[in-house]
């Protein structure tokens, strides 16, 4: 039997809204906080939770960048030959996904969306690494290379294994008592959300779910660990999609040719733009200024967020939609959606959470990068009381039990 086991789970998308009504995991984590999320999707919030960084720094942001001079996708451009009806087909995009993750030997999560083919040569895909392996970061590193680095037997979750399958690789590993440190990887209700919304009645049946599944990985641990530091915190909320906005049309007319005068990534709730010409810059800021449902955020305010980047690498202007508006059709999707997230983190569903059985949480996490120094916190300490034996271990806790 070892002494500690800190178990850090992320439930992806699992908001504090979500949770706010919801007695979820009240029973093996009581304590719980809202958190701040960072601006971005998924791809700029679990680099930050495992790096205890902000995208300014890591550099992990917006996946898809103006960048032909290092776009790998340039043997994709005669697929912009085939008819609208086969490549505007998710099944499509989903397999040719596959394949060319594989050809380009990107390590992270990728997919194409819905990129045009006929622009595709202009764009580099960012996320080229796996932010939930050692290295895979942009830049500086991670909390698998902190381990790593002092030696310290983890576990973390494979995001090509499926939920249930990520679950009982940790049981086994827990089993075994080789790990000091264990993170545990749910990105299914995020999926859910996306398809629902935050309302749907299988919301709450997908936590209790979760909640067994917890239960089950304690249950396994209890025997083998004298304490479980329990973590259960999510990277973001969901927002419903009321209010569709054709951001395209409103571009596309104006007297401008896009990979000449200007570029655009049309993300889901943002647009990223480069300009190659004044004219181009003046013309596009004045039609977003026409557009009611978004707004220009200045360099104060990306430089507040930590999402300021001097060197335009992820956009030169970037637009910001309200919460609960959709770009569609986007580079993201063809179609509406239910439910999104990457509105402005001050935005009500955009708030994160943190659920714990640990009483001392400091003040200062307040924001999802600070879920960081909780993982090295403990970390450090398992290892420190797991090379001795259980017998000392259980006498230095005793201090904190007076
Ligand atoms: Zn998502």
């Amino acid at each position: 039997m070892k002494s500690v086991l800190p178990l850090f789970i992320f439930v992806d998308a699992c908001g504090w809204e979500i949770i706010r009504n919801d007695p979820f995991v009240g029973q093996c984590a009581p304590i719980r906080k809202r958190l701040s999320s960072v601006f971005g999707y998924s791809s700029a919030c679990v680099p930050s939770i495992l790096s205890g960084r902000w995208p300014d720094e890591h550099r992990n942001w917006c996946y898809f960048v103006y960048d032909p001079e290092h776009s790998p996708f340039k043997s994709l451009k005669p697929l912009q030959w085939l008819p609208r009806a086969i490549t505007s087909r998710r099944i499509f995009r989903r397999w040719l996904s596959k394949f060319v993750k594989a050809q380009l030997s990107f390590r992270g999560y990728f997919d194409l969306y819905n990129i045009p083919f006929q622009h595709i040569s202009l764009y580099d895909f960012s996320e080229k690494k796996s932010p939930l392996q050692p290295g895979g970061m942009n830049r500086g590193s991670n909390i698998f290379d902190f381990l790593e680095e002092r030696q310290i037997a983890y576990h973390v979750s494979a995001p090509e294994r499926s939920e249930e399958a990520n679950r009982d690789a940790l049981i086994a590993d827990i089993k075994s008592e080789r790990i000091d440190f264990a993170f545990l990887y749910w990105p299914g209700l995020d999926g859910l959300l996306h398809a629902v919304g935050n309302q749907s009645p299988e919301v709450p049946v997908k936590l209790r779910r979760y909640e067994d599944w917890i239960g089950e990985v304690i249950a396994a641990a209890e025997p083998h660990y004298d304490e479980i530091r329990l973590y259960i915190f999510s990277d973001h909320g969901m927002a419903n999609c009321d209010q569709l906005l054709d951001l395209k049309s409103v571009i596309e007319p104006l007297p401008l040719r896009f990979g000449e005068d200007y570029a655009a990534v049309y993300d889901s709730t943002m647009a990223r733009f480069w300009f190659f010409n004044d004219d181009a810059r003046a013309q596009i800021s004045e039609a977003l200024q026409s557009v009611s449902l978004g707004r220009i955020l200045p360099e104060s305010e990306l430089q507040e967020l930590r999402a300021w980047f001097p060197d335009g690498y992820f956009g030169e202007l970037i637009f910001l939609v309200k919460e609960g508006v959709l770009i569609v059709p986007s580079h993201m999707g063809e179609r509406p959606i239910r439910g999104m997230h990457g509105y402005h983190p001050s935005e009500p569903q955009s708030y994160a959470m943190l659920c714990t059985n640990q009483a001392d949480l400091p003040d200062d996490v307040s924001a999802i990068p600070d879920i960081f120094k909780l993982m090295t916190r403990d970390a450090e300490l398992a290892k420190a009381r797991n090379s001795q034996p259980l017998e000392t271990s259980a006498a230095e806790l005793e201090p904190q039990f007076k």
